[in-house]
């Protein structure tokens, strides 16, 4: 099936083709984050040149006659932004070897400040990145050493403008919410410096205290605390007006972008399009099935070594369970759901759609957007999670 790159099928018609998303998972990291639960393992210094090689022998496993046509293109981790300029050539070559990879698709490379230099910026733009996604975090010291980031706001600011002058106008920085002893004034202060970068996306995530974290064992033993519900709240409004002041769309509970600058890849998981995942502890969902790689890089090695499929398949995706992620998903973004799809899946449910809507709607969770759809607004983005689980209670998910 062919798309615009979103998940969404193309305007006009046409012979359709099949499209998928590509997200290659980069798991090395230069040091460990205080707070971070992702899969990663620390490597100081560049990711070794034997990964590329395997992330090229578990595409191979997806070579068809006709190869399949990437939609965009991801580069996560981990620390994708490690992978020495040589290895990023080879690694990009392998993959279009494999894959038919469209000029000018979306293909976004997440890097850390501190890796970002011109060389490696030629060759990622020479490589067919186009969009980078740059962890700041924050742009005040004191944070970002209590999260035991390796950059300094100096570096980030210096990789901002590094990139805008090689010529990425696709740039993202990730911001972090609630952050222990942030405050409303020293928000404000990286807000200022953000509005006034050449960037065309913010990610702001809420800090989620992970248990085994040195940030949890830290906040346990009482040498940092967090924001309290009603100041996360604060600092969440703030950042949403901030943003959106400075010409940015909120278009999902964690994303804002300028006209044009959503991430058409994460779109395209939001809105339920096929795509496959590369490397450890990646996810797929493709052609109806959903798989996990090992969070093992050992296992997922030893398994390519064996010729045989890393991943997992965990689940056929039913029709019931797509209907859910399209409410879910739907709901998590600005342009929302058609009210009588809601009203549908909550009669399924055997709930009056009225009185649950009406609750959503008087206490300021939603409102009508005055096409037939529904949004959550800023006050239900925050409240997200609570909302959803609401509509959908856990007990009734496929
Ligand atoms: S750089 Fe990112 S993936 Fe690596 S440890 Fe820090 S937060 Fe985790």
């Amino acid at each position: 099936m062919e798309d615009d790159g979103d998940g969404r099928e193309p305007k006009g018609g046409g012979v359709l083709k099949e499209t998928a998303g590509l997200y290659v998972h980069v798991p090395f990291c230069g040091s460990l984050c205080s707070y971070c639960d992702f899969f990663r393992v620390a490597n100081d210094g560049a990711a070794p040149g034997w990964f590329v090689t395997y992330i090229i022998k578990e595409g191979k496993l997806y070579r068809e006659p006709e190869p399949i046509t990437l939609a965009s293109v991801y580069f996560g981790g981990g620390t994708p932004s490690l992978i020495a300029p040589p290895d990023f050539a080879r690694l990009s070559e392998g993959l279009r070897e494999i894959f038919a990879w469209p000029c000018g698709i979306e293909a976004t490379l997440e890097a850390n400040p501190e890796t970002v230099t011109r060389e490696a910026l030629a060759a990622w733009r020479s490589a067919g990145i186009t969009r980078l996604s740059i962890g700041a975090q924050s742009l005040q010291g004191e944070e970002l050493s209590l999260l035991g980031r390796r950059a300094a706001p100096s570096d980030v600011r210096r990789a901002v403008l590094l990139a805008s002058e090689a010529g990425f106008d696709r740039l993202s920085l990730d911001l972090m919410l609630a952050i222990p002893g942030q405050s409303p004034g020293s928000l404000a202060r990286t807000l200022d410096e953000v509005a006034a970068m050449p960037l065309d996306h913010v990610s702001a995530y809420m800090l989620d205290l992970h248990e085994g974290t040195p940030l949890y064992a830290r906040v346990v033993a009482g040498g940092a605390s967090l924001p309290d519900e009603d100041e996360v709240a604060d600092l969440y409004e703030q950042l949403c007006g901030r943003l959106e002041a400075s010409g940015f769309l909120h278009y999902e509970v964690s994303n804002f972008a300028k006209p044009n600058g959503e991430c058409r890849h994460n779109l395209r998981y939001w809105r339920g399009g096929d795509y496959i995942g590369l490397g450890p502890s990646a996810h797929g969902c493709f052609r109806g099935e959903r798989t996990n790689n090992p969070r093992s890089i050992g296992e997922w090695r030893a398994a390519l070594d064996r010729d045989e499929p890393p991943y997992e398949i965990t689940a056929k995706v039913t029709e019931r369970e797509r209907f859910e992620n399209s409410v879910i998903f739907g709901l998590r973004l600005a342009e929302g759901i058609k009210e009588e799809t809601l009203a549908s899946f909550l009669e399924a449910q055997g709930r009056g759609p009225e009185q649950i809507i009406g609750q959503l709607l008087r206490h300021g969770y939603a409102a009508r957007r005055g096409d037939g759809r529904i949004r959550l607004t800023r006050l239900g983005f925050l409240s997200s999670n609570s909302v959803i689980e609401y509509l959908l209670p856990k007990d009734y998910r496929a």
